[in-house]
């Protein structure tokens, strides 16, 4: 904890880590730990990534709700990078420029205006309950709705409301009722310059646009959800408490679908290789969707169940085994909406190679990943990303981009599960410090 001594005025040793997911929280609390100063920026409003979405992760199902709850435990990460001395967050923030050398960078960093001061919000929430406009809320890709000024969730860090300006009417509401006078519509966004040794790339992934795959119907049939959906409609602190419902008329689904690879293994889309992640949360979303509503009939349509990690093999017999889950391997070709029930229909070829069509109530496509947006602007910085997007490594040095002083951790790398990120994290910090003492030497 102790601040690490510059040995040579001339290098920096303090280091920039860009995206505050799992596996950027992870490395900044290593590198924190280890004496370093770390910068934790991210360009949303709030840190923690995909973190807050995941209520159950594989392959214990065990409960994150410390990242919703009221009260989280002591040791949850994001608690942990908010107070260590050593880490500064920079929420809301996106890199501009990176000058300089390995050592030694200059980095030109966009602090977006919230409208709302962080120190003066106590997060009482007055605000948004007196805000007139809606949208579609960020965390569950939609399902429900958020007010122009909000806080992403309840438990965020840091924990201060904002206003989002392209759906803000400028109506005042908000200012009449905010005791201590947080809110300034007239901020603006600011340059500031930061000087790092060594930067660390953690950006994460995002989700294949399922609108890509039009013979799934989504976003035209309102029974059919993404699987970042079904996994926000999953948590505890969902609107529906965690049951599985049919967003058409709030029933709970009997029969449920899961079509896996939407968006992996597809080069007819560009995305030619598997998403290594989709095969374990379906298997866990059809296990929570089975506990919830026992009386539902789950089946997953896969080519391949890609269960190659610690225990996974376990996890898919118990889901068949204990929980009745069906696996079914087969291609769906389309699926159809029934015009009154609103139900879909699969067509499917099944194992023995004939054409088959079967109806269900609510049908998830398991959405592989893609690279975050962003992702060209971020390599202007000037690090080689590969075909898919991806950041580019060598083989042999996994966690190096191709510029000198910049590394790279997480899903932004390829796609991957938490324990193999935080694995990768903690290699990248151990990378970055070893880069950062051979420098000051
Ligand atoms: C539906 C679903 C269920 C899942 N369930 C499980 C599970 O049960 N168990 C499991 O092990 N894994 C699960 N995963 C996988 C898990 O979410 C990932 O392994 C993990 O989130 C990867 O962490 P990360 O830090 O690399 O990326 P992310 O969590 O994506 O974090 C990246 C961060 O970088 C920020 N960022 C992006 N671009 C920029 C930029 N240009 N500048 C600044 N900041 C940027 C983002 O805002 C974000 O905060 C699931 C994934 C999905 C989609
Ligand atoms: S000024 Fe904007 S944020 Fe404030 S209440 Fe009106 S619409 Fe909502
Ligand atoms: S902006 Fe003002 S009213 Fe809104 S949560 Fe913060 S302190 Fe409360």
């Amino acid at each position: 904890m102790k601040n690490r001594e510059r040995k040579n005025r001339e290098q920096s040793d303090a280091v920039l880590v860009v995206g505050a997911g799992i596996g950027g929280m992870g490395a900044a609390l290593l590198l924190a730990e280890a004496g370093f100063q770390v910068h934790l920026l991210d360009r949303a409003p709030s840190i923690g990534g995909s973190q807050p979405l995941l209520d159950r992760t594989f392959p214990t199902n065990s409960c994150g709700l410390c990242f919703m709850s009221p009260l989280p435990p002591a040791y949850c990460p994001f608690i942990e990078c908010d107070r260590h001395p050593n880490i500064h967050l920079l929420p809301y923030a996106e890199v501009e420029g990176l000058e300089g050398e390995p050592g030694r960078f200059q980095v030109t960093i966009r602090q977006k205006a919230r409208y709302v001061d962080p120190a003066r919000c106590d997060g009482c929430g007055a605000c948004a309950a007196v805000c007139p406009v809606e949208v579609p809320r960020e965390l569950g890709e939609g399902l429900e709705t958020r007010k122009a000024i909000y806080r992403p969730y309840p438990q965020a860090v840091p924990n201060a409301f904002l206003i989002d300006m392209a759906a803000c009417t400028r109506c005042g509401e908000c200012l009449e009722v905010c005791q201590p006078g947080a809110i300034d519509f007239e901020q603006e966004d600011e340059l500031r310059q930061l000087e790092v040794g060594a930067v660390l790339l953690s950006p994460g992934f995002a989700p294949f646009d399922a609108r890509a795959k039009g013979e799934f119907g989504y976003g035209l049939y309102p029974n059919v959800l993404t699987s970042f959906q079904f996994e926000r409609m999953l948590s505890l602190t969902s609107p529906s408490g965690g049951l599985p419902q049919r967003p058409s008329d709030g029933k709970t689904p009997r029969r449920i679908a899961f079509i896996q690879c939407v968006g992996s293994r597809d080069p007819a889309h560009g995305r030619g290789y598997c998403s290594s992640v989709c095969c374990m949360y379906a298997t866990k979303q059809a296990m929570l969707a089975r506990e919830r509503a026992p009386e539902s009939r789950v089946t997953v349509f896969y080519m391949d169940m890609r269960t190659f990690g610690k225990g996974f093999d376990r996890y898919l017999e118990r889901a068949e085994g204990e929980y009745g889950i069906e696996y079914r391997r087969s291609m769906v070709s389309a699926v159809k909406q029934v015009p009154d029930s609103q139900n879909l229909r699969l067509s499917y070829v099944a194992e023995d190679g004939r054409p088959r069509e079967e109806e269900f109530d609510l049908v998830v496509l398991s959405l592989g990943f893609v690279p975050p947006a962003g992702t060209d602007a971020l390599a202007r910085l000037g690090f080689d990303l590969n075909e898919h997007g991806f950041c580019h490594t060598d083989e042999f040095s996994p966690v190096e981009t191709t510029r000198p002083g910049v590394f790279v951790a997480g899903a932004f790398r390829e796609p991957k599960d938490i324990p193999d990120t935080v694995a990768e994290a903690a290699g990248a910090a151990a990378q970055v410090a070893a880069f950062l003492q051979a420098a000051v030497r």
